[in-house]
């Protein structure tokens, strides 16, 4: 923890505000230090964005402060879940005193990441999908509810979206088994992009198809009809499923899987999922 000059803070923008406290985010010019492995010593790093706490008269609550700021960890550590602290500065102007943070405030809501290490808002991306139920439809108001309540389960990046994928969507359509099929999803799954914290299509996609029919265990109504629940939460073999798709011909629905079926044991064999 350091004593950083006010000055080294640019670029600030308040982000949410209570009656005790204010958070913004700014640019630290010069940076934190961290330890650089290779040179074996610690080295700035230039124009971080960082998080400013102020504490509403922080003057006549030095001991909150204080307090507060020792239960920040001074480890630069982005996969802990304690928010770092790197020091504390005073603004010129009010003399109040701002705790300098690891940059971990949602810039949309104001809360603290739900995943700070990739900026991962979850209510700020649920509401997104929310936002976007209006963009799309199956056809079918029990359908799209159906999908709809399954999009609102996602609750870390790694999750897959449930969605709406039109049957023309699927290429090379391929028997597996006499209710699987494997087939390439032309525009592809939606995957969390770490970097640019944006979801974005992964083109060509080999997925598993599942056919619901008579034949089978599900028939379209009960499909929809059964509290789905259980297909989400096939953690056990990580399975991610991708969505609903209807087939033009038949109207049959078909659940929309990541490939982790075996070409060759299609029925009886799931090999791990990667
Ligand atoms: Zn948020």
């Amino acid at each position: 923890v350091e004593w950083i000059p006010y000055n080294q803070l640019n670029d600030i923008k308040e982000i949410d505000k209570d009656d005790y406290s204010i958070i913004c985010s700014a640019i630290w010019t010069d940076g934190p230090l961290k330890y650089n492995y290779d040179k074996i010593e610690r080295i700035r790093m230039p124009n971080k964005k960082v998080a400013l706490k102020y504490l509403v008269d922080s003057n006549n609550i030095i001991n909150e402060f204080l307090n507060e700021a020792k239960s920040y960890t001074i480890e630069n550590d982005d996969h802990s879940n304690i928010i770092t602290i790197y020091g504390i500065s005073q603004d010129i102007d009010t003399k109040g005193y701002i705790m300098v943070l690891q940059d971990c405030y949602c810039e949309n809501c104001g809360k603290i990441y739900t995943g700070k290490r990739y900026k991962w808002c979850n209510p700020c991306q649920i509401n997104n999908l929310k936002q976007n139920f209006a963009s799309w439809t199956s056809g079918n108001e029990k359908v799209d509810k159906f999908i709809q309540k399954a999009q609102l389960k996602i609750d870390k990046l790694d999750d897959a979206i449930f969605e709406w994928i039109p049957y023309n969507q699927f290429d090379y359509i391929k028997e597996m088994g006499t209710t699987l099929y494997s087939a390439i999803w032309m525009n592809g799954p939606l995957c969390y992009n770490y970097d640019k914290m944006e979801w974005k299509r992964n083109p060509n996609e080999k997925i598993n198809l599942i056919f619901y029919d008579n034949s089978f265990k599900l028939t379209n109504d009960e499909f929809l009809k059964e509290d789905n629940s259980s297909l989400f939460e096939s953690d056990d073999f990580d399975i991610k499923i991708y969505g609903v798709s209807q087939i033009s011909e038949t109207k049959n629905y078909i659940l929309i899987l990541q490939d982790c079926y075996c070409e060759y044991f299609a029925e009886t064999h799931e090999i791990a999922a990667m």
